[in-house]
């Protein structure tokens, strides 16, 4: 099992220690051709914007996007919202993945919060999953999930915070940021 981790921008380095905790081999990834051989891809959390451009000037975005076809993607809070085909205003998207995300739907930075989570899908062994403590750092909120893609979690309000479509992931939140491996787990569930 090998995991590339976008690194032109963002947290990629917490994703890298925590996948290295589960002994995955691990790609940081800024070129195309280091997409090759890999059996997943993480989009850290950073500036969805400055992701997006530099995507663009390094020539990475049909290669993401093809890669993206049939191979998982995760996209953590900022990778989220370049994984989504609706970001409610322009800049480069990936366009892979059927949601519509709102951008900073929690307002400024100091708006960041924490919150427990019940996430089914994280469900090991039939046994009832413990809460999943979230960390929001000016997220997006998913407004709506579309076709094939499917809700993992919402917050009690309602608000989708974590979504699937087959092999593509997105949260709102940071799992790279927390102990618990319960998140990179379940994606490595889903990369083949
Ligand atoms: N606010 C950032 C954006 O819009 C995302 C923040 C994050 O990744 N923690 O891209």
């Amino acid at each position: 099992m090998k995991i590339g981790v976008l690194a032109i921008q963002g947290d990629f380095a917490e994703h890298i220690v925590l996948l290295r905790r589960l002994e995955v081999e691990t790609c940081e990834v800024r070129l195309p051709d280091q997409l090759d051989g890999l059996n997943g891809l993480i989009i850290p959390g950073g500036e969805s914007t400055t992701i997006g451009k530099l995507a663009v000037d390094f020539a990475l975005l049909e290669p993401l996007r093809q890669f993206g076809k049939t191979h998982a993607i995760w996209g953590t809070c900022a990778g989220a919202i370049f994984l989504s085909k609706d970001a409610s205003r322009n800049q480069p998207l990936l366009g892979l993945m059927d949601i519509t995300v709102a951008r900073n739907a929690f307002g400024r930075q100091v708006a960041s919060f924490e919150a427990d989570l019940e996430i089914a899908a994280l469900q090991q062994d039939g046994s009832s999953p413990a809460p999943y403590h979230a960390i929001f750092i000016r997220a997006p909120i998913i407004e709506a999930v579309h076709g094939t893609a499917e809700v993992l979690s919402a917050l009690p309000d309602g608000r989708i915070v974590a979504a699937r479509q087959g092999h593509l992931l997105a949260t709102s939140f940071h799992p790279e940021l927390t102990d618990d491996d319960r998140f990179h787990r379940y994606f490595l569930s889903l990369s083949k």
